[in-house]
This record gives C-alpha cells, sequence and structure tokens, in this order.
C-alpha cells in the first residue's frame, strides 16, 4: 500500500475546479511532462532567490553567492551520477539540448534505437544508424552488438527509460557490447534519472543526458555528464560571452571545461534546484523508493487491464522493472476526448498524444494518439485508483459534460472553469503543438 506520498510536493494538495462547479485535489499523474517541485526544493528557491544575482560576472556578495550556488551544483550533480574523474558536468537548457551538444561533439557516428523519444533520434541526423529493436530485449542487444560489429560506430545512444511505456534497458550490457567495439555509450536519462539511482562510473555510461523539470525541480535546467576529450575538443555549443578567454574581431579563443559550451548568463535557479532536488533524490532509500513506485505501477496496471478495450502498451516481452510510466488506448475512444474528460469530471492530469516518439508509436502499431498517465515521489495508492476509476466510468457510461470538437480538439463545451487572470484561457489550439499529434 501506498497510502502516502515517498517525499513532500509542491502542489501536493492543490485544487483545481471542475465542470460542475465543485473543485477537488489535483490528480497529478503526468510527472514524466514535468513533475512537481519537492517542498525541499521549493524552501531552497526562497532561501536562494534573495541572494540571485549574476553568475561569474559579479564582485558583489549576492553575485559571489549565486556563482557559488552554481558551480557547487556541478558538484553534486557529477557526484549523485557518479561522474569519473576526467568527466564534464555541462549545464544545458533541458535534455533536448543536452543531446543536440553532444551531438555536435560526437566525433563519428552514432548508432541509436527505433524505440527513442525524438530528442534521441534528431540530433543523430543524416549520419546516424538506426537499430530497429527486437520483440525482446535479448535480441536487441544481439542486434546492437551485430550492427557495431558490422561497421564501427562512435557513440550508441539508447534511452534508459522509455517515455512511452516505462520499459528500461540494461545499460552495464549495453556498455560492455560498445565497449568491446571502441563505442562510446551515451544514455538519455529524461526518465530513468528521476527513478533510478544512474552511477555512471559502475554501470559504463560514457555520457549521461537529464533534466531538471522532470526529476523534481523548476525552470528546465538540463546537464550533461560524460568524458572531458570530446567536449574540449569540439567548437563551443553557443557562441558569446563566457565561453572565451580573449576575442579580437578575427578571431576568438574558447576556454575548455564546461565554460566553453555554457556561453551566456546561466540559468542559475534552474541549476541550483536541480542540484537540490538530486540531494534529496540520494537520501532515498532504494528499496523504499523503488517499491514505492512498483507498487503503484501494478496497482495501475492491473486497475486499468480489467476495463473492457483498454491496452496497455508494452516494447519488450522480457523488460523487467518499468518504471512509473503507463500508455494506453481504448479502441474506438479519442484520447484527446478522454484526457479532456478526467481532467474537466475528475480533476486528473494526463498526457494525450504521440509523445514525441512517433517511430515507437508506429512500430507498436498505434496508428492514433495515445493516453500516458505517469507518477513518482509523490503519488499515492488514491491517484491511481482515481484514474481507474475515472476510466472506468468513461467506458461504462460515457462523459456526464458536454464537448465539441474546436479546430479538431476535444474541449468542453462551453467550459466555465475559471481561471487564474495571469492565466487566462487563449484558446484550444493554443500549447498543445508539444508532440500532441
Ligand atoms: N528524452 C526523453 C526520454 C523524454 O521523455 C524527454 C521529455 N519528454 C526528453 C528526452 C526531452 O526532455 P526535455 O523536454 O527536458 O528536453
Amino acid at each position: 500500500m501506498s497510502d502516502c506520498a515517498l517525499l513532500p510536493v509542491v502542489g501536493g494538495d492543490l485544487q483545481v475546479p471542475l465542470v460542475d462547479g465543485s473543485q477537488t485535489r489535483y490528480i497529478n499523474l503526468d510527472y514524466a511532462a514535468s513533475a512537481p517541485a519537492l517542498q525541499v526544493v521549493a524552501d531552497h528557491l526562497v532561501e536562494l532567490l534573495p541572494f540571485y544575482a549574476s553568475v561569474h560576472r559579479g564582485a558583489g556578495y549576492a553575485s559571489q553567492v549565486s556563482t557559488s550556488a552554481y558551480e557547487n551544483a556541478r558538484v553534486i550533480v557529477g557526484q549523485f551520477v557518479g561522474a569519473r574523474l576526467n568527466d564534464e558536468v555541462v549545464f544545458t537548457r533541458n535534455t533536448t539540448d543536452a543531446l543536440n551538444l553532444l551531438a555536435s561533439i560526437v566525433p563519428g557516428e552514432t548508432v541509436f534505437l527505433d524505440i527513442e523519444h525524438h530528442a534521441n533520434l534528431l540530433p543523430w541526423g543524416t549520419t546516424g544508424r538506426v537499430v530497429r529493436s527486437a520483440d525482446t530485449i535479448a535480441e536487441t542487444l544481439e542486434l546492437v552488438r551485430a550492427e557495431l560489429a558490422c561497421k564501427p560506430a562512435a557513440l550508441l545512444a539508447v534511452t534508459g527509460a522509455s517515455n512511452v511505456t516505462g520499459e528500461t534497458l540494461p545499460l552495464r550490457a549495453l556498455a560492455d557490447i560498445a565497449h568491446r567495439f571502441g563505442t562510446r555509450l551515451a544514455v538519455d536519462g529524461a526518465q530513468l534519472v528521476p527513478h533510478r539511482r544512474v552511477n555512471l562510473a559502475f554501470e559504463g555510461i560514457d555520457y549521461l543526458a537529464f533534466s531538471g523539470h522532470k526529476a523534481y525541480a523548476p525552470f528546465g535546467a538540463g546537464v550533461l555528464v560524460g568524458h572531458s576529450d570530446w567536449l574540449d575538443a569540439a567548437p563551443p555549443h553557443l557562441l558569446g560571452g563566457g565561453a572565451v578567454t580573449s576575442v579580437t574581431l578575427d578571431e576568438a579563443t574558447f576556454r575548455t571545461g564546461p565554460a566553453r559550451h555554457e556561453a551566456g548568463s546561466p540559468n542559475v535557479l534552474g541549476v541550483a534546484t536541480l542540484a537540490r532536488a538530486v540531494q534529496e533524490l540520494e537520501k532515498l532509500d532504494i528499496a523504499t523508493w523503488y517499491a514505492h513506485e512498483a507498487q503503484l505501477r501494478s496497482r495501475l496496471v492491473d486497475g486499468l487491464s480489467t476495463i473492457d478495450g483498454v491496452r496497455i502498451h508494452r516494447i519488450f516481452e522480457d523488460s523487467v522493472d518499468p518504471v512509473g510510466v503507463v500508455s494506453f488506448s481504448i479502441e474506438g475512444v479519442s484520447s484527446r476526448l478522454l484526457a479532456t474528460y478526467l481532467s474537466a469530471e475528475w480533476g486528473i492530469g494526463v498526457r494525450d498524444g504521440k509523445f514525441c516518439a512517433h517511430p515507437l508509436l508506429a512500430k507498436l502499431g498505434i496508428t492514433e494518439p495515445a493516453l500516458r498517465a505517469s507518477f513518482g515521489a509523490g503519488s499515492t495508492d488514491a491517484d491511481a485508483d482515481a484514474l481507474v476509476e475515472a476510466v472506468g466510468a468513461f467506458r461504462a457510461s460515457g462523459p456526464r459534460s458536454e464537448y465539441e470538437l474546436v479546430d479538431g480538439q476535444w474541449t468542453v463545451a462551453g467550459d466555465p472553469r475559471p481561471r487564474p487572470a495571469w492565466a487566462p484561457d487563449l484558446g484550444p489550439s493554443v500549447g498543445f503543438y508539444g508532440c500532441a499529434a
């Protein structure tokens, strides 16, 4: 039983309006998109904000404190992921930015799987080589081995945990395969780091990318951790102040180290809150942490499986230990309509769409947008139960309110739910371009 959240999160008791005019506790089942901030992270933000000032650029006391907070975050994050002595911790906008940075430093071709998020597909460009995964992880590892054996590659880039199904890959085995052929392993840790302890040195991961906003910190800072040689040899990710030691009108000399790729004023609040969040994850007892999530996942999957027509998506027959991400479809039911109903009539927040993983959905034969429920340290049995009950009610008797298609999107007809004045309703077509199709 997970009656209680594992860690307190901000917004855990948020009240949201329903279409019938009542209010209910917001049931956040959209952690995989952006997780709520941990309460300790919010407390740290309040502590830090008075000192918020320029980083690396000011002699004032507040600037010096902000600079220390920023650089100390680098140490904390490096330790948290088991960085080695020659690894660098480069702060980026998010995972997407970190993987784009990685793509710009790879001195050769990259091999990747067809199950990836677009952020770990598109940056590899025309020289990237895709391995089409098999029905089992065991066979897929063999296909990766064969690809690397036939033709060398500089990098193998894989997801740590699928943002569609939550399934995880055996990273140590992949590292062993890659290293056998002189290939480095990069892991898209966006969905893994919020759910599992990851250690570069132990698992043989050469590069790891992840985002603060999925790991219980606000502001979305991301990070790329890995060997310094490629990072120092490559052109700077961004050109501008902070990345250079000297500039004339004819030439510039660029720094080595993380500063080389971090031009411009850094996102100190994003980075400091990311560091505070991972410190909290580091304190978790692993057995308790994983058990909390596994129990919630089973409860949700078991509950949804009892509902007629529900298909829960899965990539591999032999996957074990998926993280708290569950995608599903219901035969003949629009996911957009169901997601809108869940919000309007139950106060439940889920994700609908193709999850920025179009090739994976095509591979799984999912032609229409699907639904995704995702959860984590702030989630409880009550959250899982609410979703099962709400989906069951929809299946049994349909929605109670009126819905209409506006610009191709299902919306509540005459939606009466108020919005804060600073976040007015700008219409149904605003805000749904993020891989909703
Ligand atoms: N990879 C995976 C597996 C993801 O789930 C996401 C976010 N949905 C990303 C990469 C991109 O992360 P971000 O939006 O923070 O750049």
